[in-house]
């Protein structure tokens, strides 16, 4: 019996280890895939304090380390089902059963997809929802970028210093990102940006299922809503950078802690869920700020408070 599993090793997930093994607790962190969560695929930290310019992987490996070497032990296992069992938590994975007193959920988000046809056949080639990762594969072709946020932003001006044209499709007449970022982006020479539009669809051969572009639907520039289904402008482009935000891994929760409407887990500042013993830490959390220094933050936070709950036991 772990007194504490943390289930997600991304910047939350492992700072909370570190603070639950330096109390000395028994923890056990389960990650479905790498550690390091979405900042493995940054490849450029700007804004974690005291250390600008710091790599994603070479970040999250520094916390792995010092997790791990306190004492944190961490299977690479995807996690099922989480129930109450006794006084106890159960956690079900595709390989084994675990049991802890107390749960701490760090499981972040996923990327938002357009759910057009083909665009699942097409990821990888042709599709992508990582600039930083596969942006290399485009050097000196024709990309797209859709989103208005601060990931689109970034993208669009990462991708036009290594493609040779990037447009940049947003439904609204506003971005949503940075206004500073936009002044930068807009002033590049091989950035096109179209607003209001969305991606209607995707140019595809089918035949070898080869990407070729997308074509464009007009929206209104103040709701984003599509005004009409027309087809108003087609693209010839090598990749498609897909960067509309992003959704929290909270389904396999649903049953053991109270959601929002968007399925982030509602808790308290002090990372407390709707059921005792549960914390919540990171961007799978209902909070405004999404950042590195918020999730580290959180799982400090959620450690300490799971730390009480336990020597309250
Ligand atoms: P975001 O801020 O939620 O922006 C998503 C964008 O995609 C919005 O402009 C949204 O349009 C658009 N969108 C959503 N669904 C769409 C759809 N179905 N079709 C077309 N467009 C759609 O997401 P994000 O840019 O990934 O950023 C997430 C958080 O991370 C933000 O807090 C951001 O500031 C932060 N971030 C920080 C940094 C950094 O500081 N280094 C870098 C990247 C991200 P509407 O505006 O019309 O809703």
């Amino acid at each position: 019996m772990y007194d504490m599993i943390i289930i997600g090793a991304g910047p939350a997930g492992l700072t909370a280890a570190i603070y639950a093994r330096r109390a000395e607790k028994k923890v056990l962190v389960l990650e479905g895939t790498t550690y390091g969560g979405q900042i493995i695929k940054t490849m450029k930290i700007d804004n974690y304090p005291g250390m600008p310019g710091v790599s994603g992987p070479d970040f999250a490996k520094a916390l792995y380390m010092q997790a791990t070497s306190l004492g944190a032990e961490i299977e690479f296992e995807n996690v099922i089902k989480t129930e109450r069992a006794g006084e106890s938590f159960k956690v079900t994975t595709e390989d084994d059963e675990y049991e802890a007193k107390s749960l701490i959920i760090a499981t972040g988000t996923k990327y938002r997809t357009l759910g057009l046809e083909y665009e699942k056949e097409l990821e990888g080639r042709g599709v992508s929802y990582c600039a930083t990762c596969d942006g290399a594969f485009y050097k000196d072709k024709t990309v797209v970028v859709e989103g208005g946020g601060n990931t689109a932003l970034y993208d669009a001006e990462y991708l036009a210093g290594i493609c040779k044209k990037v447009y940049l499709i947003h439904r609204r007449n506003e971005f949503r990102g940075d206004k500073a970022l936009l002044e930068r982006v807009s002033g590049l020479s091989n950035v096109e940006i179209i607003t209001p539009a969305a991606i209607g669809g995707l140019l595809v051969f089918a035949e070898k299922m080869r990407f070729l572009g997308v074509w464009l639907k007009e929206t209104d520039g103040e709701t984003g809503k599509v005004v009409s289904d027309e087809n108003v402008r087609e693209i010839k482009a090598a990749g498609l950078f897909v960067a509309i935000g992003s959704e929290p891994n909270s389904e396999i929760f649903s049953g053991l802690v109270d959601r929002d409407e968007r399925g982030y887990i509602i808790a308290t500042e002090d990372c407390k869920t709707s059921h005792p013993g549960v914390f919540v830490a990171g961007d799978v959390r209902t909070s405004g700020l999404k950042q590195i220094v918020t999730a580290t933050a959180d799982g400090a936070n959620a450690a300490s408070k799971a730390i009480d709950f336990l020597n309250s036991l």
